[in-house]
């Protein structure tokens, strides 16, 4: 799968995103390690702290769905930036992908190629807890 075709299935995902507050749509596509690809939106809640970022729905999924090993992630939303991951995604990624790679597209298309470990250094993991 070319970095292109894993954009449009995250721009895709963005289409049904749920963001009434915000009007921030945001889609995510995840390409697990069996070449599949889960995809994601944010969805939000009149209970704010009860909303969802599209990169946890699409990790979720995967997870789910019994993947737990990915190659890339692209994450798209129809803004001026290029479209990172918060930093609670960070950190909810780095469980499971410390060096995912991870395309951050912007709303004309253009994206940066980040690795999970630039955008969070110093990561938090199961190394300090278990
Ligand atoms: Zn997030």
């Amino acid at each position: 799968m070319t970095d292109r075709e894993l954009i449009n299935e995250a721009k895709k995902a963005a289409a049904n995103a749920y963001a009434p507050y915000s009007r921030f749509a945001v889609g995510a596509a995840l390409e697990c390690d069996d070449g599949t690809v889960v995809t994601g939106c944010n969805v939000e809640n009149a209970a704010l702290g009860g909303s969802i970022c599209a990169e946890r729905v699409a990790a979720c999924a995967a997870i789910s769905q019994g993947k737990r090993s990915w190659k890339r992630l692209a994450v798209y939303a129809n803004s001026a930036g290029y479209c990172t991951p918060c930093g609670a995604c960070r950190q909810f990624l780095c469980e499971f992908a410390p060096d995912l790679e991870i395309l951050c597209v912007r709303g004309d298309n253009r994206y940066v190629s980040y690795s999970l470990a630039k955008l969070l250094p110093h990561q938090f993991n199961a190394e300090f807890i278990l």
